[in-house]
């Protein structure tokens, strides 16, 4: 299968499904990794060009360390809006492009204005994949991918229907966030459960992974939610490694 997975920012797939993702690819499934954005306003004192270019080098050497392909969509990181015509066409054709069968996304529930839009047109445009008059660049092909939403920031109000053990890709998913050198401090400054201590990001993740695990009875797993999308695809199929 093609695996997809579309976030907001660099680094937001990383933090809630990289384990996913490395086992999908240790399993031999193709993995793509897209954001929005290039996460242009991730730094306190660069120019936005200068960290916009280094958050996308960071997303490509992590999506690296699984062998998977980085796509940056290039809006700009707060300032995303879906424009008429332009937005939905171009996720349509980076769909087309990795020739998706799951597509992993941000959940309808966020705190951040990116991280929604990005998940909604993910949604809005599954079913249009295969229809040859949305003309892009990448032709159709007949499949409506399976779409699964990871958790928001911080899980609030968020109940997994499925999860997938990663215990074993945990040190895997913890070298593809290690790529993310620039967001470090960024978020020590900028988020009050961070301040001051650029660990602490990581123990975040440690915390949900491991309590992911005690509910799915394993060491470390990451939780998702299907969308409900009957019309659209088998839901009898499972997709999940
Ligand atoms: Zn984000």
């Amino acid at each position: 299968m093609n695996i997809l997975a579309v976030g907001a920012h660099p680094d937001d797939v990383e933090t809630m499904c990289a384990g996913t993702l490395a086992k999908y690819a240790s399993l031999g499934h193709k993995v793509f990794i897209a954001t929005a954005t290039n996460g242009d306003i991730g730094s306190a004192t660069l120019p936005m060009e200068e960290i916009g270019r280094i958050r996308k080098q960071e997303a490509a050497n992590s999506a690296a360390i699984i062998g998977a392909e980085y796509i940056c969509l290039d809006y700009h990181d707060e300032m995303f809006f879906e424009e008429p015509r332009k937005t939905r066409l171009d996720f349509i054709n980076l769909v087309r492009h990795c020739k998706a069968d799951v597509i992993f996304t941000h959940y309808p529930e966020d705190y951040n204005p990116d991280h929604e839009l990005t998940g909604k047109i993910i949604n809005d445009i599954a079913v249009m994949i295969p229809i040859a008059k949305l003309e892009t660049e990448e032709p159709p092909y007949d499949v409506i991918p399976s779409i699964w939403y990871f958790e928001p920031s911080c899980s609030m109000r968020f109940v997994p229907t499925d999860y997938v053990d990663i215990t074993d890709f945990y040190d895997t998913k913890m070298k593809m966030l290690n790529c993310m050198e620039s967001q470090r401090a960024w978020m020590a400054d900028n988020y009050a459960s961070m301040r001051g201590d650029e660990d602490r990001f990581f123990d975040t993740i440690r915390i949900t992974s491991e309590f992911r695990g005690m509910q799915a009875q394993c060491k470390y797993a990451e939780g998702f939610v299907r969308a409900l999308d009957g019309m659209r695809t088998r839901m009898t199929e499972r997709v999940l490694p």
